[in-house]
C-alpha cells in the first residue's frame, strides 16, 4: 500500500514510518523539517519503498495514496508555542488540505490528535466523552484549540463529505528521536542528568502525566487505521492511546537520575501558564476496540531513551 504519512520526519512520524516500511509498504514522508529532522529518517532515508518530500501542509498537496497519517505539526510546549500563529495554521489548513486529498484518493486518514483537547482537565482519568476544560486564549491555545478545530474539521469531513476518518489523542510520549531542545520534560530531565545540570522542576513537581514509549503508540496508531469496525458503524474514534501508568514530575526527576546514575541535583522553576495539573488516559476504548495496551515498561523505556541521548551527546 503507498502510505503518506505527513510529519514524518518528527519524533513519532519518523518511527511510524519504519514501522510501515517492515509492514511491506510504501512511505511517503511531507515534512517542512520546522521541529522534525532528517537524522530522524537517516536509518530508512535508502530504503527503496522510502521517499521524502520537504512540504509544509499548510499549502495543498496532491499525490496517490491509499492512507494518511496525519501527523505534521509541532507538539511540545515550547516548540508549538515558538510560532503560535503557523501553529494554529498547520492545525487547520493541514487538517483541510490533508481531508480533501483524502477525499479526492477514497484514501482513509488518521489525524493525531492530542490529550491537549482536554485541557486542564477536570474528569480523572479523560475518556473519550470529556469535553474538556480549555482556555481558549491563552499561550496554549493556539495547539489545544488548534487540534480541536482539527477534529471537528475531520468529523465534518466525514459528516459531509464521506471521508473514511480515524482520530486518535495521544497523551505523553517519549523514547529515541525526542528533539534535544523541545523542552518536553523526559528530554529534558535526561539531558541535565548526563550533563549533570540541574534537573528543572516547574511548580513543585506534584503534577501529573503519563508516560507512552512510542513503539507503544506506534502500534496504537497503526491498529487504530486498520481496525475494521465490527457491525456497521464507522470506527472513527476519538480513540484515546497513552499508558495509564500516571506519575508525578517530582517521581520522574528521581527515577531518571537513578537509572542514569547521576549527580545532578533538583532547581524549581515557576509552573508555566495552564499546565494541566493532572493527566491520566483512561484506555478501556483502545483495549476493547483495537486489543491493545503498552506493553513497554517506563524502567525499560527510560533506559532505550538515555541510551539514544547518550550517544546524541557523545
Ligand atoms: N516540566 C518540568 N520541567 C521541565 C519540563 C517540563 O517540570 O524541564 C513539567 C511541565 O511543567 C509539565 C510536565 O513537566 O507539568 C510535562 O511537560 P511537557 O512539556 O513534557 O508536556 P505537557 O504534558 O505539558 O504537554
Amino acid at each position: 500500500m503507498r502510505i503518506l504519512v505527513t510529519g514524518g520526519c518528527g519524533f513519532i512520524g519518523s518511527h511510524l514510518c519504519a514501522r510501515l516500511l517492515k509492514d511491506g509498504h510504501e512511505v511517503l514522508c511531507l515534512d517542512n523539517l520546522s521541529s522534525g529532522s532528517l537524522d530522524n529518517v537517516a536509518a530508512i532515508k535508502h530504503h527503496p519503498n522510502f521517499s521524502f518530500v520537504e512540504h509544509d501542509v499548510t499549502e495543498p498537496f496532491c499525490t496517490e495514496c491509499a492512507q494518511i497519517y496525519n501527523l505534521a505539526c509541532p507538539a511540545s510546549p515550547v516548540q508549538y508555542q515558538n510560532d503560535p500563529v503557523q501553529t494554529a495554521r498547520t492545525c487547520v489548513l493541514g487538517a483541510i488540505n490533508m481531508l480533501e486529498l483524502a477525499v479526492r484518493n477514497g484514501a482513509r486518514i488518521l489525524q493525531s490528535s492530542t490529550s491537549e483537547v482536554y485541557g486542564d482537565p477536570l474528569m480523572h482519568p479523560q475518556r473519550e466523552d470529556y469535553r474538556g476544560n480549555v482556555n481558549p486564549i491563552g499561550t496554549r491555545s493556539c495547539y489545544d484549540e488548534g487540534k480541536r478545530m482539527a477534529e471537528t474539521l475531520f468529523f465534518d469531513y466525514h459528516r459531509q463529505k464521506g471521508a473514511d476518518i480515524r482520530v486518535v489523542r495521544i497523551f505523553n510520549t517519549y523514547g529515541p528521536h525526542m528533539l534535544e531542545n523541545d523542552g518536553r520534560v523526559v528530554s529534558n530531565f535526561i539531558l541535565a542528568a548526563l550533563k549533570g545540570g540541574d534537573i528543572t522542576i516547574y511548580g513543585d513537581g506534584s503534577q501529573t502525566r503519563s508516560f507512552c514509549y512510542v513503539s507503544d503508540t506506534v502500534e496504537a496508531l497503526v491498529r487504530m487505521m486498520e481496525a475494521e469496525p465490527a457491525g456497521g458503524e464507522p470506527l472513527t474514534g476519538p480513540v484515546n492511546v497513552g499508558n495509564p501508568n500516571e506519575m508525578s514530575v517530582k517521581t520522574l526527576a528521581e527515577l531518571i537520575v537513578r537509572l542514569t546514575g547521576s549527580s545532578s541535583g533538583i532547581s524549581y522553576f515557576d509552573l508555566p501558564a495552564d499546565d494541566p495539573v493532572r493527566r491520566k488516559p483512561d484506555i478501556s476504548l483502545a483495549k476493547s476496540l483495537l486489543d491493545w495496551e503498552p506493553v513497554v515498561s517506563l524502567e525499560d523505556g527510560l533506559k532505550e531513551t538515555i541510551r539514544y541521548f547518550t550517544e546524541k551527546i557523545r
